[in-house]
């Protein structure tokens, strides 16, 4: 079979895998329809117009920030791996160590990784700026620029090492190593999702088990009513970096935690802590970051094949000033590809992430029966992190990992429509 073949029956294969597995985990439809229609998202009925316009300022003045540094980064990849210049790059850095592939992969990917970071510096800072003056931020500059550093270092370290070993594969089996390293990245994908709790969260922030308590009992008490094991809350120590509130589910399996910020332990109310914790278990219960980690390992699987056949492809190896897929001077078109793969299918991640998390949310008002809670919660977060009220539909669509705070509230009126519960009212004050 041709290198080209493999390449195509490899793709075939993992986006059948890929797109059943989207299929058949993502809750399409959270909530069933609500007789009369769906309850019409609208921020001037929970929040003030003042309150409305603190979250807008903030959006407004991180959006260009956010976005140049994505597109500016995007371009610099594709300038560099459309071109020879990246090419010229990685031979240029490896040649004081005598040119070899190794020193080629290692010493041209660290420079490619550096220019990429490099060109989004600017705005990062500038971000960062823009969430000081909101109250966002409390990060001094050397924990910001230590944070930078450590997640640098985490990511690259990786990358470069399997760089190395996909190269290795490459030379010495040119077919073979596109459908091998999509196996093998499957599986990295899964042992990182796994490990993350334990390798990754460590180096950012501290951990404790809430201490005992009325709030553990009762958080241990929803836990229990929910039917989901749960050893232990964690108490992240966010608020050296942040005010944001916050709370997730990170890894599977053995490694499974829940983890509340202490911000959101010290500022929220012990029933809003509850019901942010019965959202959390939602994502628990339904295995979310198993099946979460599953299609990103398909995806990742599915994108090594399709970059192979992007990147074995001769008029672009040409314009790379590479010789083959194999070549070390090909790897700023590699990253070029993979860049264009990843900016591509963000969307679609998005979209699926925004149904896990209000299947989250419809599972927390079934657990606690409080729309009126649960309203009053999402009020507590949308104020602490200075939430876009009134986000752009279409950066919305593009970029949102959460549903935006008026369609989690419409939400909770929905479901107690539903329900028969009283619909409740405004909480503004
Ligand atoms: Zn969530």
């Amino acid at each position: 079979m041709s290198g080209q073949k493999v390449l195509v029956l490899c793709l075939a294969v993992t986006a059948v895998v890929l797109l059943a597995a989207v299929a058949f985990t993502t809750p399409w439809r959270p909530l069933p329809d609500v007789p009369g229609g769906a309850t019409a998202p609208d921020a001037a009925r929970d929040f003030s117009a003042a309150e409305i316009a603190r979250g807008r300022a903030l959006a407004e003045q991180a959006r260009p920030p956010v976005y140049l540094a994505m597109a500016l980064s995007l371009a610099v990849t594709l300038l560099l791996g459309l071109t020879p210049l990246g090419a010229r790059l990685v031979t240029a850095v490896a040649r004081p160590f005598g040119g070899g592939w190794v020193w080629q992969v290692l010493l041209g990917g660290l420079a490619l990784l550096v220019v990429g970071r490099l060109v989004a510096l600017p705005f990062d800072a500038r971000l960062e700026v823009v969430r000081r003056r909101h109250g966002l931020s409390v990060q001094t500059w050397p924990g910001w620029w230590l944070d930078l550093a450590k997640g640098f270092a985490m990511s690259s370290g990786l990358l470069l090492a399997v760089l190395v070993a996909f190269f290795a594969l490459l030379r010495h089996w040119p077919r073979a190593a596109w459908p091998i390293a999509a196996g093998a990245g499957a599986l990295l994908v899964v042992a990182i999702s796994f490990l993350y709790p334990l390798l990754v969260e460590p180096a950012f922030n501290k951990f404790h088990p809430m201490p005992d308590g009325p709030l553990r009992t009762s958080l241990m008490q929803l836990a229990e009513k929910d039917g989901v094991p749960v050893e232990d809350v964690l108490v992240a120590d966010a608020s050296r970096r942040t005010t944001a509130l916050n709370a997730y589910v990170s890894g599977f399996g053995s490694t499974r935690r829940i983890v509340v910020y202490d911000t959101t332990v010290q500022t929220a109310t012990a029933r809003e802590i509850e019901l942010i914790t019965a959202h959390e278990l939602g994502h628990a219960k339904r295995n979310d970051v198993l099946h979460g980690t599953l299609i990103g390992a398909a995806g990742l699987a599915a994108g090594v094949c399709a970059a192979g056949l992007l990147v074995t492809w001769q008029p672009l190896l040409r314009r790379a000033g590479a010789d083959s897929a194999a070549d070390p001077r090909a790897l700023a078109l590699l990253m070029a590809v993979v860049a264009v793969v990843a900016t591509l299918s963000g969307p679609a991640q998005m979209l699926i992430s925004r149904r896990l998390e209000t299947r989250a949310d419809v599972h927390a008002l079934d657990l606690t029966r409080d729309p009126e809670g649960m309203i009053a919660m999402q009020r507590r977060l949308a104020l602490a992190n200075r939430s876009n009220l009134t986000p752009n539909p279409v950066l919305h669509v593009l970029f949102g990992s959460h549903p935006a705070t008026v369609d989690r509230i419409a939400l909770a009126r929905d479901w107690a429509r539903l329900h028969g519960e009283p619909v409740p009212a405004s909480p503004r004050p």
